[in-house]
């Protein structure tokens, strides 16, 4: 065989030209179905004494690989009363519960940090990056950073990590560390409940992908531009959120809906459209009624997510992932429960943002209760003891005689089943008990106060407990002394 070949082959040149320009133009479509669809820009309400970090992801994604490039650019305002000599970012990823029984770990790599276009010393250490600034940032100062990084998405049912052909992204970039009483929070990924506490911020997102892949994901999608290549690259922007999440397939199917103002999309895998119907049904039923009795969601979308993880469900802003196994028949009722605790965390973590490590059950608590008012409200007679939720869990814990504190920290619960048993099951039943103490006028009046007080900042049960006081001449010190502090 000589080096030139034989001259039959120019004939297939043409065509070769030709696939190539197809190729380049993306030709054919993969996937089908129902495309994209874009919403409005996100309203950006002003918040007093706090200047929104500013993320700019610019993301490549390579779903077959699990693999993703990107650079996050930060637009930072120094909101703390002090000045600032270095910021620190979580890199939740690199948490050992990701490279756990598999041979392609979960990793979050940061390659470059640039402050103001200059580099800077910085040092990532497991699941934090410390950035030392140039010069220490005044309060109100402002700082550019840009972070260079790539992330491999570990084979997992995890709230990160790819399973059932779905790559779910939650916790996945640098994310800002909170700075409080004079200094930053600098939690570890505990295995147990959602180790995360984050400010609010706004996020401006780019990402590439393969035509084909469906994206549900936090924020509003602005702009699809197809791409050469098979590729395409959105765009979204957000409101005030405390994270970006995603999750990426190229089965995903999507049901919409509109409730009073809000589109409500399902993302299923095919084979599961009537789970996909009902966690649509019970987005939109949980949404409607949420916003009367809690205060409006003051964002245009909403999703619900089919996702390859073992537990029930995870909150994003705007987004949450559900459990592809609840999508099965016979699930429909847990499915339609953790959808609506789900949605419930839009309020109580979302808008209300709390301690998430050190005060685990004021969220939760409220967001299991939430989802015991919805039945009451909106299936009245047709509760009846759900298996496997909380609640239900919590009556064995009872019956058994067992008991626990549950205003402690996340690192000082042993397992799993005991977080949610008194998270959740007592952590709701606080709630019951307030109910009857305070009556239902005041009970209700006090949620739609704590939102409207606490939308977009934090709260702590001093917090909540101080706004209490309002609604009553009672001494809740030995109420909440009883159910937060003895077992
Ligand atoms: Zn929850």
């Amino acid at each position: 065989m000589g080096f030139f070949p034989s001259r039959r082959w120019l004939f297939l040149l043409p065509v070769l030209a030709l696939v190539l320009y197809l190729g380049w133009l993306g030709w054919p479509l993969g996937g089908g179905g129902v495309l994209e669809v874009t919403f409005p820009e996100p309203a950006i309400p002003p918040l007093a004494d706090y200047a929104y970090p500013q993320y700019q992801l610019d993301l490549s994604l390579k779903p077959g690989v699990g693999s993703l490039a990107g650079t996050c650019r930060l637009q930072y305002t120094n909101n703390e009363g002090q000045g600032l000599a270095e910021l620190y970012f979580h890199l939740y990823p690199n948490a050992p519960i990701f490279s756990a029984g598999t041979r392609e770990k979960g990793s979050l790599t940061v390659e470059e940090v640039l402050v103001n276009q200059e580099a800077v010393t910085w040092k990532q250490e497991g699941t934090l990056l410390k950035v030392k600034l140039p010069e220490p940032l005044p309060p109100g100062g402002e700082a550019a950073l840009k972070l260079s990084f790539t992330v491999q998405v570990p084979p997992l049912g995890e709230r990160f990590g790819a399973r059932k052909g779905i790559i779910s992204l939650g916790n996945w970039y640098p994310i800002l560390a909170v700075f409080e009483d004079g200094e930053w929070r600098l939690d570890p990924y505990y295995d147990i409940g959602d180790p995360f506490y984050s400010d609010v911020a706004l996020y401006r997102v780019t990402l590439r992908l393969p035509r084909r892949y469906r994206v549900a994901a936090t924020g509003n999608l602005r702009e699809v531009k197809m791409l050469p290549w098979w590729q395409k690259e959105l765009y979204f922007e957000t409101g005030p959120v405390r994270d970006f999440a995603l999750a990426v397939s190229k089965d995903y199917r999507v049901a919409r809906r509109e409730v009073e103002g809000v589109t409500v999309q399902s993302f299923y895998l095919p084979g599961q459209e009537e789970g996909g119907r009902l966690a649509l049904e019970a987005a939109c039923a949980a949404l409607a009624f949420f916003q009367e009795v809690f205060g409006p969601y003051p964002y245009d979308q909403f999703s619900v997510a089919a996702s390859g993880f073992f537990a029930g469900g995870m909150e994003y802003p705007n987004l949450v992932f559900v459990s592809s196994e609840l999508y099965r028949p016979g699930a429909e009722k847990l499915l339609e429960y953790v959808v609506v605790h789900e949605t419930a965390h839009q309020w109580w973590y979302g808008l209300v943002g709390n301690d998430q490590i050190r005060e685990p059950w004021l969220d939760e608590g409220l967001a299991e209760y939430s989802t015991v008012l919805f039945y009451e409200f909106c299936r009245p007679g047709g509760q009846g003891k759900i298996p496997g939720s909380p609640l239900d869990l919590y009556e064995l814990y009872q019956g058994e005689a067992a008991g626990g504190i549950i205003r402690r920290p996340l690192e000082e619960f042993s397992s799993e089943l005991e977080y949610s048993l008194l998270v959740y099951g007592k952590g709701s039943l606080v709630f019951v008990q307030l109910r009857q103490v305070l009556g239902d006028e005041a009970f209700f009046q006090l949620l739609q106060e704590y939102v409207a007080e606490y939308c977009y900042r934090h709260a702590t049960i001093d917090d909540f407990i101080r706004l209490c006081r309002r609604y009553t001449e009672l001494d809740l010190e030995l109420f909440f002394c009883k159910w937060l502090e003895t077992a």
